[in-house]
Formats: structure tokens, sequence, C-alpha cells
């Protein structure tokens, strides 16, 4: 036995004795031995290398947004069939005050309510999810998103416009959907839900914020330990959810250009070094565009901003958004290269992708590959 030529082991010392003592052992099972060793160093191989990417997550933009209509069930389920970590849920509020699945506050780029209720419109001529009922919502047909001006899809190479049966779901409804497919799969995805425009829904004599975290509550999302990222833009809004509403699990404040900064959030003041400071007493983490963490190209290499190094000496995980793999900034070949910029380059925590499969692949790729 101790002659073959292949014996992994030895020169080890250690293991010479360990041989001696076995000489008498069976060739059958001194090979089960050395196929186990094996099988633990590959095993803690293997989980040396998922530490390398241990916590990093993949977290399906409005659902699997680019194969079927962005907040619909079916478009969760297939991103929780893909493998997502974290599943996002933007909120806002129905006339009845029930939270309900949507992006904007605006429902005329996403269902047919200018045909089913073209009285409903406001005199800036939008339709608003605030002045419907669930039961009223729940009548639209909901599609790929497209301009509600010329009617044409945002991304015409998406699902088709106005094919399949797809409904506005409510929170609740998304949330017993997933913690469903949780238990049927075993696959334990997250929620990453959104809260949208909070000043204005406050403005129409509404609190979303308080609605969503009972929603929460009942259903299990209230700790850090808990898969839930709640997010928004309003920095107002994320140390209210902090402190006067005190919400105890994890919190994201969304970066947007600071141009688009509003009164109460100053996002260049957030994306500088005493703002990341200040945001890191209430928040757990920044949702930054790509443009905010990627800055540019050299050649074959991405450049990168200091955004992610900064917030990570502040202990808070970045997210940016959004990876869309069927739309990439030019020169950029393919969405992995995204994704390695992100996740590996860049060392972002996870990110946000409208192609939940392409982002899962490539971890699974980097943790067999190390
Ligand atoms: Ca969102």
């Amino acid at each position: 036995m101790r002659t073959s030529k292949n014996n992994f082991f030895r020169n080890s010392p250690a293991r010479e004795r360990q041989s001696i003592g076995r000489r008498k052992l069976s060739d059958h099972h001194q090979l089960n031995v050395k196929s186990w060793t094996v099988i633990g160093i590959l095993a803690i191989l293997v989980s040396a290398t998922a530490e390398v990417l241990p916590s990093k997550i993949i977290i399906a933009h409005r659902g699997a947004s680019g194969y079927l209509p962005e907040h619909t069930l079916p478009g969760k389920a297939l991103a929780h069939g893909m493998g997502a970590d974290y599943l996002e849920q933007d909120l806002v509020l129905s006339k009845d005050g029930i939270p309900v699945v949507l992006h904007d506050i605006v429902i005329d780029t996403v269902t047919d309510v200018a045909k089913r209720f073209p009285e409903r419109k406001r005199a800036d001529g939008r339709y608003y999810a605030l002045d419907f009922t669930v039961a009223e919502l729940k009548q639209l047909q909901v599609t790929e998103r497209f301009d509600h001006r010329t009617g044409k899809p945002v991304f015409p190479a998406r699902f088709p416009q106005w094919q399949g049966a797809f409904q506005i779901p409510t929170f609740e409804e998304e949330l017993q959907f997933i913690q469903g497919l949780n238990h049927t799969t075993g696959h334990n995805a997250g929620i990453y839900p959104e809260i949208k425009s909070p000043a204005w829904h406050r403005e129409q004599g509404k609190d979303l914020s308080r609605i969503v975290l009972q929603v929460l509550g009942r259903y299990g999302y209230r700790t850090k330990t808990d898969k839930v990222f709640l997010q928004c833009f309003d920095y107002q809004e994320v140390k209210r959810l902090r402190t006067e509403l005190g919400y105890q699990g994890r919190l994201i404040q969304l970066l947007a250009d600071p141009k688009s900064s509003q009164a109460g959030t100053d996002f260049a003041f957030l994306l500088s070094r005493a703002g990341l400071a200040e945001l890191a007493q209430v928040a757990d983490g920044i949702g930054p565009s790509l443009a905010q963490v990627i800055s540019g190209r050299n050649g074959e290499r991405f450049t990168f901003t200091d955004l992610v190094k900064t917030a990570h000496e502040f202990k808070l995980e970045v997210h940016p958004y959004t990876i869309r793999t069927d739309d990439l900034p030019r020169g950029v070949a393919s969405g992995e290269e995204l994704f390695r910029a992100c996740l590996v380059e860049a060392g972002a925590d996870g990110v946000f992708t409208d192609q939940p499969n392409r982002g899962v692949a490539f971890l699974r790729s980097q943790t067999m590959s190390k």
C-alpha cells in the first residue's frame, strides 16, 4: 500500500505514522480512507472558496423582469426558480390603503388603465394607483412596460406586449406567494421591498411606511437576521423608519444622481465620506447606480470610484442597480463582464439585475473555479 507513487500524503510525517498503524488494513479500506480524506479536503476547499463570495447576493430587479412583465407573480416565480437570493418589491398604496407591488405611483405605463377607466385620470393626464381600490386594480391587465405617450415598449425584445394574463399583486399576496415557494422548493429567497415616494404619499394623506412595516411584521420580517432588506431613496424616510417607526431590520439607502436630489435627500452629500459616515448611523447599506461604482473603462479594464471601499469602511453593504444583460453600457461585451466588475473587481456585496439567472450562474462559476 505504502509503495503507491501517487500517495497524496507521502511527505507528511503525521500521515506516515498513521499509515504504519494501518498496515494491516485492507486495500479497500485504505482506499476509502484516502477517498474520504480527499473528499474532506475538497469540501474544505469548496467552503473556503465559498468564503470568497460568501454573502454576495443576486437581487431579482422587479422579478425576472428581463423575461416576464415586471412585478407580476409569474415573474417572481421565475426569479425564484432561477435561484435569486432576493426578490424585489416596489410598493405604493391603493385607494383603500393596501400596499400593492408597482414600480410607479402612476399605472399607465404597465397596465391598460387608460382604456379601462379613461375618465379616472388626474389633471396632469396620468392615472395613479392611489385613485383605485384593489378590486379595481385587479381588473387591469399588466403588460411589459411601455411609453404612455406612444404606447411603444421600453424593451421591444422582451415579453410581447398585451400577451398573457398578468395582474397587479398586493404586497401580502406576493409575500404569501414567495413564502409558499420557499416552503415547497427549500430555496429560501429573501425579499427586498422599496418604499416608493413616501413624501408624496404623505401629501396625499397616507403613511405608506407605517402600513408596510405592519405587513412586514405580520409575515415575520422584523430583524436583521430575517431575510429582508427595506430600501428607499428618501433619506428623511430612511431615518424615520429607523427612529420614529422603530424598524429593526436591515435598511438600504438608495442613491440617485445628485441632480435629482430633493428636499431632505442630498445625494452628493450621501455619496461623500461624511455622508456615508452619517448614513451608517441608521442604514445597513447603500444601493448606488452602476455609474456611481464603475467610473469608466481604461482600455480593456474597468475603472472604479472609491464608493464601495469607503462604504465598507463604515460597514455599509453595497448593492448597485441594475445589470441588464440585454441593455449593456457601451463597450461592455457581456453581462458577465459587468457581474465580475461589480461583485469581484469593485467588491460590491450584491447586485440588482433583470436577468437573475445570469447573476446566479456567474456567482456559481466563481465558487467552482477558484
Ligand atoms: Ca426599486
